[in-house]
């Protein structure tokens, strides 16, 4: 009944057709969550009181008219550890936050819950979000179920390797430059960054704040549009969000590509700086999209090219604004002192911050204070707002020759786990294909295709126009029809 092909949407029929109860299901993730979590490191928390919960939900299966306004009832669901969860442990993967249990739910948290869900528990991500590995978590690297040699992508590492490896149907993850789509890419499954302002932010770690949004991660694309339906919305606890009126995505999932018009943006095909498979894999997507009547629009973006260093500067600036809260003193971890005589209040702040955050997080605030000082703040925070605003014209106008834009995720399948850990510039680049989707406000999904030689997944992005997530999710879902990259390798994880 349940196994490691099931996804949201099986848990979802199968609990309403009375074929498994709320608890039933709860235990089959939490069983392949605790035995597996050794070897991936994909939970920094497992909640504790979920199968009471659930256990609960037994007998209370709610009426059609209830399933309606509980669309994912009795489903316990991942969540990456920057959003905040009432009462269970958030640490954002920091020593800062190692041991701070929120007072409130983040919205996005609190309509998955009126929506009937569960937390299973809250997942591993490289440290405040900044990097492209998991790697930088302080609560140790997270590996990709595919080889466990292997880096799962980040910064949503824990989400992507969690849903890959059927440790929860699916999750939450956070994207500021590229964070859901590339772990997606490298663990096989499906993830949407949303249109900016589509999903509140209220209750999510700040990273960089006009550039952070939440979206799903899934195993296919329907389970992505269910998820994304109950997060999305006006929220007058952040007034970046949009009062643009959220559609049934789900209902109107439509394969039919035909007369579709695709962008394919030339700065990221040239197949010189692709890695093979992942260029054969975009050949076929083409090849595919020509045939079912799709017409593919060569365009030509050339400020992409610059996304990397627009991206760190303004997300680096945000980033040391947003974490100069974390002093220690109204939260955030506080150092031991044997004594505070000559313990000034900077010394103080000093050694607490320099004891919690990790390397990564460190420099990223010293390159935004940097940017952002007296003297230095027009040559490049601005100029890089400048190009910022440059970049999202050039989309828009390239958004009058095609309906989508299709592009790589990123040049690579999944890195070796330590391969650039210690080449923060290589790090870096690995964002080229992500960041500019975020820079300039767009959406962006990921949707896996096919296995590399090594057998490891490969996905390939669309890029939309703001607030059209769905043309979004019908190119996926053509694409989910087509190669099938779920129902052919789904099988192939089951041996961990
Ligand atoms: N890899 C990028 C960074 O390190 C993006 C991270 C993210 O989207 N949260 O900043």
């Amino acid at each position: 009944m349940l196994d490691t092909g099931t996804t949201l949407s099986d848990v979802i029929r199968l609990i309403k057709e009375r074929v498994v109860k709320v608890s039933e299901v709860t235990q089959f993730y939490l069983e392949r969550a605790t035995r597996l979590n050794p070897s991936i490191n994909a939970f920094i928390t497992v909640n504790d009181a979920v199968l009471d919960q659930a256990q609960k939900m037994d007998d209370q299966l709610p009426n059609q008219e209830q399933w309606e306004k509980q669309p994912l009832w009795g489903v316990p669901l991942g969540i990456k550890d920057m959003f905040c969860t009432k009462g269970l442990r958030t640490t954002a993967a920091s020593r800062m936050l190692a041991q701070f249990v929120p007072p409130y739910d983040a919205t996005v948290v609190s309509r998955l819950k009126q929506a009937g869900a569960l937390i299973l528990g809250k997942l591993n991500q490289d440290e405040f979000a900044m990097g492209s590995s998991t790697e930088t978590s302080y609560f140790g690297q997270c590996r990709n179920p595919w080889h466990l040699e292997y880096v799962p992508g980040g910064s949503s590492g824990g989400s992507a390797a969690a849903v890959a490896a059927s440790m929860c149907p699916a999750a939450l993850g956070t994207d500021t430059g590229g964070s859901i789509r590339q772990p997606a890419h490298f663990c096989g499954i499906v993830g949407i960054k949303p249109t900016y302002g589509r999903v509140s932010r209220f209750g999510i770690v700040a990273f960089a704040s006009s550039l952070d949004q939440a979206g799903p991660m899934t195993k296919t694309v329907e389970d992505a549009a269910r998820i994304l339906e109950v997060i999305s919305g006006l929220d007058i606890k952040d007034q970046t969000t949009s009062s643009e009126k959220v559609p049934s995505w789900s209902n109107n999932l439509n394969p039919n590509v035909r007369g579709l018009r695709v962008g394919v943006l030339q700065e990221f095909m040239d197949k010189s700086s692709l890695n093979i498979d992942v260029a054969r894999a975009l050949e076929e997507v083409e090849a595919f999209l020509r045939k079912e009547g799709a017409s593919l629009v060569p365009i030509s973006l050339p400020l992409v090219k610059h996304g990397v260093s627009v991206y760190y500067l303004i997300a680096s600036s945000e980033a040391s604004s947003n974490l100069a809260r974390y002093d220690g003193v109204r939260y955030g971890h506080r150092a031991q002192f044997d004594h505070f005589s000559g313990v000034t209040l900077e010394r103080f702040y000093s050694r607490n911050r320099s004891e919690g955050f990790g390397a990564e997080v460190k420099s990223r605030i010293m390159l935004g204070t940097y940017c952002l000082s007296a003297g230095y703040y027009d040559a490049y925070y601005k100029k890089a707002s400048q190009v910022r605003r440059l970049l999202r014209d050039d989309f828009l106008k390239a958004f009058q020759q095609c309906d989508v834009i299709l592009s790589p995720v990123s040049t690579t399948p999944a890195f070796r786990l330590g391969e650039r850990l210690h080449d923060p510039l290589q790090m870096y680049l690995n964002d080229i294909c992500t960041v500019s989707v975020n820079l300039a406000g767009l959406c962006g999904i990921s949707v896996p295709v096919t296995l590399s030689s090594q057998g490891l997944p490969i996905g390939v992005q669309f890029i939309g126009k703001p607030f059209d997530e769905q043309s979004l999710f019908n190119c996926g879902f053509a694409l989910e029809k087509a190669f099938a990259f779920y129902r052919r390798f789904k099988n192939e994880l089951p041996r961990l």
